[in-house]
């Protein structure tokens, strides 16, 4: 049987999925069964954040895999301690970390420790948590009502936890939040929804509006953390500091994992909360890995260059392609083209692979570049010279 077809009996139908088998990785070069060679501007969804085959990641992972790959939380374990602490040392924030497997397991981290302090801090009970429309935090019952995308509250999923409401932009949250709103749950930057980030200025009268209020202000970075916008935490670029972050894609360089930080470090106690695999001795290794390899670049200035000049890059494209393209957005290493239509994202996206290149999508209309933070020169100027073979043939 061929993989596709092997795929199709065995494996639910969950994904739109396309049938490429890569089976190797170098930086940011993909290579399929055939030997094909693609630049990889997906990087897994902002998953790989230091490319495949990183030598420093691979081989902690390695040797991490020789010694203990799990034990039990139980256990006090040294590499989870210390991710710990290069977490909160590089996000400035004095924070505590707890780990989980995923962006959607840390977002429930982050819910709960917000309905537990909405429990314990106020007189009246609070547990409503405001989020934004176009949204996007997560696929467990729970995080998907806090998504705010109607289309995913499918009713046969139905019912669904209580407590959530959405809002069209932030300046509609001031008007929306009761005396039973606990928390406010924002991305700094939208990424599923499209790639759209807000305006500083906005979200740090948010963040100061709900200090004096006593509101928590949960910030999803599970796709803007790990240096995508330039900083260790976005949050750290808009100059906020939030009462809880939750962080997933980028953390691990690909092995699974999760963590929501806060500055309510007592809302937890023993019992509270709790996670088989989350922490591990083999994810924790490797997202010591990866903040040690993303921080050397980045106080080399080697992330900073690299932002420059994929976002130049860009800006070239849509000068030149304004045909079918509107705008670029984004920031950092997570950019978007908005597209004229919906057609021309699709076509964008199906050429690219035929071409070489990988390229994902966000919202309706937007191609969405999300490399990894460790891309060279070479291949970024690769991936721009087959994208816009792409786009001449268009
Ligand atoms: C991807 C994503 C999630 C969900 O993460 P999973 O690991 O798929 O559960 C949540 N929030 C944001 C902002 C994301 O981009």
């Amino acid at each position: 049987m061929n993989l596709e077809a092997l795929d199709k009996q065995y494996v639910l139908q969950t994904y739109a999925r396309d049938y490429t088998n890569f089976v190797k990785g170098v930086g940011s070069k993909l290579y399929d069964e055939n030997g094909k060679e693609y630049i990889d501007f997906g990087s897994g969804i902002a998953v790989n954040s230091v490319g495949y085959g990183n030598e420093k990641l691979v081989n902690a992972i390695c040797e991490q895999a020789r010694n203990i790959i799990h034990i039990s939380n139980l256990q006090v374990i040294e590499p989870q301690a210390k991710l710990a602490e290069k977490m909160v040392k590089l996000s400035g924030y004095d924070m505590g970390v707890f780990f989980a497997n995923s962006g959607a397991e840390a977002n429930e981290g982050a819910i709960k420790i917000a309905r537990k302090y909405g429990e314990t801090k106020f007189e009246k009970k609070r547990y409503k948590v405001i989020t934004l429309e176009h949204s996007f935090h997560g696929r467990t019952i729970t995080t998907v009502k806090a998504t705010g995308q109607e289309h995913f509250h499918v009713p046969c999923f139905s019912p669904y936890p209580e407590g959530f409401s959405y809002e069209k932009s932030i300046a509609d949250v001031y008007n929306a939040i009761d005396d039973e709103t606990v928390a406010v749950l924002i991305e700094l930057v939208q990424g599923e929804g499209g790639v759209q980030p807000f305006e500083k200025a906005e979200i740090q009268q948010l963040a100061a509006h709900l200090k004096k209020e006593g509101i928590l202000l949960i910030v999803d970075e599970v796709q803007t953390g790990v240096y995508r916008t330039g900083e260790f935490l976005a949050s750290n670029l808009y100059e906020i500091e939030p009462d809880i972050v939750t962080l997933a894609k980028g953390l691990g360089g690909g092995v699974p994992i999760g963590a929501v930080m806060t500055k309510h470090k007592d809302v937890l106690k023993a019992g509270d909360h709790g996670s088989t695999f989350g922490g591990n001795y083999l994810s924790t290794t490797a997202g010591l890995a990866v903040l040690e390899i993303l921080e050397e670049i980045y106080d080399k200035g080697q992330l900073a260059e690299t932002l420059i000049y994929f976002e130049q890059k860009l800006q070239d494209v849509v000068g030149r392609y304004g045909v079918l393209f509107e705008k670029e957005v984004g920031l950092g290493l997570m950019r978007g083209l908005r597209a004229k239509s919906a057609e021309v994202q699709s076509q964008v996206i199906k050429q690219s692979m035929k071409e070489g290149l990988v390229v994902l999508k966000a919202g309706r209309n937007t191609v969405r570049f999300l490399p990894s933070l460790t891309i060279t020169k070479d291949e970024i100027d690769e991936g721009f010279k087959r994208f816009e073979k792409v786009l001449a043939s268009l």
